[in-house]
């Protein structure tokens, strides 16, 4: 038997008739973009993050990089993010003309520590970017007064959280704007490449809206250089159902969580082995988009999960600030970043997901300590 990292079919065979439906719905429209479809899911996603608007767009990266262009323009200047996050975050921020200044996490939760970040403001800083990385919501209170402190925009990377909840509100409505990407593993997913941006700000919605389309409002009327970046009606439309599900879907990933922290929770660790995922911030409702556990051994452990049909993955295995694309340019190679390397050489994330049953997440736990106990690296 193989236990996968995650399986994208049973979600789709799982809601066939809903979806199948919502597909020929939109193939016999005869209309394709900006149709009725998109128009009920930003009201849906708004609605269901608790912000007045939503503009969905062509991906979670284009969520960022849009959201970002419309709230800061083109001025320049600095914006603070995780050290230790995907890509796409920083990348948004080079896309957008600024510059990232990394911020190292926690190394309790691998979220951006709130106690390093004024440190790093300058007097060109201009926005924070929080990731809710792994499906677990960042500190967004002090966040929030660090940024209305130093009159700075805040996004709220929300691509790996949908549908988590900070004090009680759900992510995506904490910051002045959020992004959301539905890449088809995340824990809201469409079956191609989209994303979304959040927000109350009434001007902010209407740059966002006409920076996706060529950067204009009424055809032919371009008042922004903008770009190309849409949700077309099928995605839109198998989103609808998929949004119906997400908050039991989410459920179903807490209930795997769970089974791997009722396993290793029994473990006496020696140090330097972290095998619950990451410790849970104390306001966070967590929605599990990763389990992530930490080991000095990692890659004998890949193996011997792997020899096991078990298959696992890396987030992330090589630093932003270590990334070729980030390499070049004096600043940034002087970016000591020591908390950032050390996650990214000991982490590594267990299967997980909705349709993962809760023998295969026992089997895979078992798995785990077996290595453990082999090498006398955590005693029972
Ligand atoms: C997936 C992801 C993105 C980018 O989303 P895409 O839809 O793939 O462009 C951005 N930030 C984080 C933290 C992500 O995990």
């Amino acid at each position: 038997m193989v236990i996968s990292f995650l399986e994208l079919l049973p979600a789709y065979k799982e809601l066939k008739l809903e979806l199948d439906a919502a597909w020929y719905r939109v193939m016999s429209s005869g209309w394709y973009l900006f149709g009725r479809e998109l128009e009920l899911f930003e009201s849906e996603y708004a609605a269901y993050c608790g912000t007045k608007y939503c503009i969905a767009v062509g991906s979670g990266l284009d969520a960022l990089h849009l959201a970002l262009k419309a709230a800061v323009g083109e001025k320049g200047g600095e914006v603070i993010v995780p050290a230790h996050t995907y890509i796409a975050t920083w990348l948004a921020v080079t896309q957008a003309g600024l510059q990232p200044v990394p911020v190292e996490p926690d190394e309790a939760t691998c979220l951006i520590d709130v106690n390093r970040i004024e440190a790093a403001i300058t007097p060109r800083t201009r926005a924070i970017i929080p990731v809710h990385l792994y499906g677990q919501p960042a500190d967004m209170d002090a966040i929030m007064k660090i940024a209305n402190r130093y009159g700075l925009f805040v996004l709220e990377d929300n691509a790996q959280a949908a549908g988590a909840r900070y004090c009680g509100m759900r992510t995506g409505g904490l910051g002045h704007a959020a992004a959301h990407s539905f890449y088809p593993s995340k824990n809201l997913g469409a079956f191609a490449d989209g994303g979304a941006v959040t927000t109350n700000d009434e001007s902010l919605c209407r740059r966002v809206r006409m920076l996706r389309n060529y950067g204009s409002e009424k055809k032919y009327v371009h008042e922004l250089q903008g770009m190309n970046s849409r949700l077309d009606e099928l995605q839109a439309a198998i989103l609808r159902v998929k949004l119906s599900r997400l908050d039991d879907w989410n459920k179903r990933r807490k209930q795997i969580a769970e089974i791997y922290n009722d396993e290793f929770g029994k473990l006496a660790l020696m140090e330097g082995v972290q095998l619950s995922t990451p410790k849970q911030a104390g306001y966070a409702d967590h929605v599990w988009h990763l389990y992530t556990i930490r080991h000095p051994s990692r890659e004998a452990l890949i193996g011997h999960l792997a020899q096991n049909g078990i298959q696992v993955q890396i987030h992330y295995p090589i630093p932003v600030h270590r990334c070729p694309a980030y390499l070049s340019g004096g600043r940034h190679s002087s970016w000591e970043l020591p908390i950032t390397d050390r996650i990214c050489q000991t982490i590594l994330s267990l299967p997980m997901g909705p349709h993962l049953s809760e023998a295969e997440a026992r089997k895979v736990a078992a798995k785990v300590k077996e290595f453990l106990h082999d090498r006398k690296q955590a005693i029972v």
